[in-house]
Formats: structure tokens, C-alpha cells, sequence
């Protein structure tokens, strides 16, 4: 059985009072010394932790392990710094071979495996959270539309229906899974922004990570401008308005998010491109520029106007619903919320010139906004769109 560690070596500088004084006691012998103070060339140098995978400065790394990973210690006498890290590195290998054998293979529960091994269930975590980094992500062989691409990120239009990144590493059929095909060995997309599954348009990845830290930066200093086209239910008072209303977690529990005092600031400028009447029911075709990030935001806030998005499985009113099969003056559905992320602009990571991306809405918008003769407010938006800033 292992040895409390302050009793097996002699304690860096720092540990308790009592086993300090045992070790002025007894540190007479060269090797004793030379462990409790490293000489100066070793001051600098950064050993590998194998527990958190972190470079610790030499003269902490022994104190850092029984911190960090105390069942890496090795056994016996310290050996010295550098081997202490090489038999750590062993000692993990084997260490997560058998954390995954039981985790895996016998099916115990985080917390039965850390209870086995006597290791904490934090350890057990990271050990399983590694293991799965491990596993290559899945490409799939399906072409992408693509608005720009250069050295530093790739823009494109994400058709709808399709989440913008799998749920596990070991599953395809995302907007990722696509790009990671089309980068072949060439980049590592980085991702900056996301788009709910079912919204179509403009999506940014950064082929770096410098330049996903660019890019992300302007997004958290909302330097990004975002504009979004949505078919609505309703009649709005005003051809532009603001939406500022915070959001947060619906009190109904599920996905679903709401406008609440307890919420986080959002707000969201809109303006009413087209208006029309659908038997009796009227509809818009709006505009939305997000100012913050909040999820599902512009589709809560649009609901909170009174203009709720056609198709939204979660904010559009039941009596707004078509039936099953759909009565003639059934609102269409397009089997999804009619969202369109139109326009995206920021400042180039290398350049540093504004750059604007637009994406035309999508064909089963286009089919929609006819249907309920809109189609006009969309081509003025479209229009608009293509003579921003660039
Ligand atoms: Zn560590």
C-alpha cells in the first residue's frame, strides 16, 4: 500500500510545519538536498503533467502531482523530477486503458470505476473525456455551398435541417462533419458562431486558431452585424421596431427559452419588409438584427412582438398550427421556422478590411414567401442586402 507522501520523501519547501523541521533534521544526505532545491539551471524548466496534461515549473512539478493526481506518485523513493514525470505518463497510460475497460466494457458508472481504482471521479472524467477527443471526427463526402474561402476562415450558406456540429464525436451528419470533407487535410475548422439546426444562411469557420480568436473576439464584442430574414404570423404596429426584452430559461421547462425579468439583456432591431394576408390571417416578412447572442433570440422576440415565426415547432401559437393533413387556408409550413441568417459582416482577420457575406434565402423560403405573396418584400431584402457596406 502507498505511503501518505510526506512520510516516504523528504517535503519540498512549503509543506507542513512538522514535516519541514524532519526534513531540516534529517537533510544531510546530497541527494535529499539537491531533491528540496533544485539547482538554478532547473529553475525555468517545465515538466508534463500526464493528469491534467499541463507543463508544471520543475521545482512545483512534485507538489503539483500529489495535488493534481495523487495516485501517479510513484512508489518508494522520489526518483527525481524528470523520471517522476516519465513514470506518470506510464502510470496514466495504464491508468486510462483501465478506466475505459470499466467505464466501457463492464459498464460501471463514473463513480463505481473512481470507487475501484481509488481515484477521484474528477480524474475518471478527464480520463473519459480524453478517450473521446481521441476519436477521429466523421466526414461526410457532401459538397458544400460556398460563399468565401481563403487562407483564414471559410464562409457558407448551411441549407436548413442540419445541425451546425454532431452531438458526438462519433456521429456525422452536420454542417461540421461537411466542412471537415471539404478542409480534406488542408485546415482544422474552428467554430465561431452557431446557427440552430433548422435555420438556413450565412455560416462562418475560422481555418485557425488565431484566427477563431479574431473573429470570436469581434463576436463577444458585438462587432459582428447580423441580419436575419423571417416569414411571421401577425401585424406589427410600426414598420421598424426594437425589441429589448430579456431572455432566459422558460419557466416551462424543456429547450424552450422566454422573455422573463430574471433573463439575460438581449435586444433585436426589426423592420417589416412586406405585409400581406393569408385568408383572413395576416403575415410579414421581417427583418431582424440581433444585437446579442441570446439562444433561439430572434425567434423569441419576434414571438414576443406578436410576429412569431412560421413553423416554429416551440413559439408559434397552437391556433396558428396546421392541421394534420393541412385545410386549405392553413398557414404553409415549411417543416421548419422560416429563418433565414441573410447577411453576416465583420472585419477580416488578416486584413482587417469589413467584409459583408450574403446568403439568398433559401428555395423552400422562396416557395413559402410566394405562396402567401410576399415575394416582393423578400427581392426589396434581397436587394437591400447585396448594396450593404463591404
Ligand atoms: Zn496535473
Amino acid at each position: 500500500m502507498q505511503q501518505p507522501f510526506c512520510r516516504t520523501y523528504p517535503p519540498s519547501r512549503g509543506l507542513s510545519d512538522e514535516s519541514s523541521q524532519a526534513t531540516r533534521a534529517t537533510a544531510t544526505g546530497s541527494a535529499e538536498r539537491q531533491s528540496s532545491t533544485p539547482p538554478p539551471r532547473y529553475q525555468k524548466k517545465k515538466l508534463f503533467c500526464a493528469g491534467c496534461e499541463k507543463h508544471v515549473q520543475y521545482f512545483k512539478f512534485r507538489r503539483h502531482l500529489t495535488v493534481c493526481c495523487p495516485d501517479l506518485l510513484p512508489t518508494g523513493r522520489w526518483p527525481g523530477e524528470e523520471q517522476a514525470s516519465d513514470a506518470a505518463r506510464t502510470a496514466e497510460d495504464i491508468k486510462k486503458k483501465e478506466v475505459l475497460r470499466l467505464r466501457f466494457e463492464i459498464g460501471l458508472t463514473e463513480e463505481q470505476v473512481a470507487e475501484d481504482l481509488h481515484i477521484t471521479t474528477t480524474r475518471v472524467r478527464s480520463m473519459v473525456r480524453k478517450a473521446s477527443l481521441e476519436i477521429p471526427l466523421v466526414r461526410d463526402a457532401i459538397p458544400l455551398q460556398v460563399i468565401y474561402e481563403d487562407e483564414w476562415m471559410l464562409v457558407v450558406d448551411k441549407p436548413p435541417g442540419i445541425r451546425f456540429h454532431p452531438k458526438h464525436r462519433f456521429e456525422g451528419g452536420s454542417l461540421l462533419n461537411r466542412v471537415l470533407y471539404h478542409f480534406q487535410d488542408t485546415a482544422v475548422p474552428y467554430i465561431v458562431h452557431r446557427l440552430d439546426m433548422d435555420t438556413s444562411g450565412v455560416a462562418v469557420f475560422a481555418k485557425s486558431s488565431h484566427a477563431a480568436n479574431l473573429i470570436s473576439e469581434q463576436f463577444r464584442q458585438k462587432h459582428v452585424q447580423k441580419e436575419y430574414v423571417a416569414l411571421c404570423a401577425g401585424a406589427s404596429v410600426a414598420p421598424h421596431f426594437q425589441v429589448d426584452a430579456p431572455i432566459g430559461k422558460s419557466p416551462h421547462g424543456g429547450i424552450a427559452m422566454a422573455v422573463g425579468e430574471t433573463g439575460k439583456a438581449a435586444c433585436t432591431d426589426c423592420s417589416v419588409l412586406a405585409t400581406g394576408n393569408w385568408h383572413g390571417q395576416p403575415v410579414a416578412v421581417v427583418s431582424a438584427r440581433p444585437h446579442t447572442g441570446r439562444t433561439h433570440q430572434i425567434r423569441v422576440h419576434l414571438a414576443h412582438a406578436g410576429l412569431p415565426i412560421l413553423g416554429d415547432p416551440i413559439y408559434l401559437p397552437d391556433e396558428l398550427r396546421a392541421e394534420d393533413p393541412p385545410r386549405e387556408t392553413d398557414l404553409p409550413d415549411a417543416g421548419r421556422h422560416a429563418l433565414h441568417a441573410a447577411r453576416l459582416s465583420f472585419v477580416h482577420p488578416s486584413t482587417e478590411q469589413r467584409m459583408t457575406f450574403c446568403a439568398p434565402l433559401s428555395m423552400d423560403l422562396q416557395g413559402m414567401a410566394s405562396s402567401l405573396a410576399l415575394q416582393e418584400g423578400v427581392q426589396e431584402f434581397c436587394d437591400v442586402i447585396s448594396h450593404y457596406d463591404s
